[in-house]
């Protein structure tokens, strides 16, 4: 049994000395982009949620006021 650190792999659970890899507590880079997928897909539920609020905001302009396509209901597109 070796002296360095172990750790436990946030993505996998498995015990090792994932430190001395390089990819921090993760015991490799394809679970450190696991973790940081997990991230970005909560990210992208959140944004979804906001989304339909964000449209209706826009629904309440008057016509020819939307920056990105003047003249197209966002909402048409749903
Ligand atoms: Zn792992």
């Amino acid at each position: 049994m070796k002296g360095a650190p172990t750790s436990t792999c946030p993505s996998c659970r498995k015990r090792g000395e994932w430190f001395e890899g390089g990819y921090g507590p993760f015991c490799s880079k394809r679970c450190q982009w696991i973790d940081l997928g997990k991230w970005f897909s909560e990210e992208m539920i959140i944004s979804d949620d906001l989304r339909p609020d964000l449209f209706k905001g826009y629904g309440e302009l008057p016509q020819g006021t939307y920056l990105d396509d003047p003249g197209q209901d966002p909402l048409e597109g749903l």
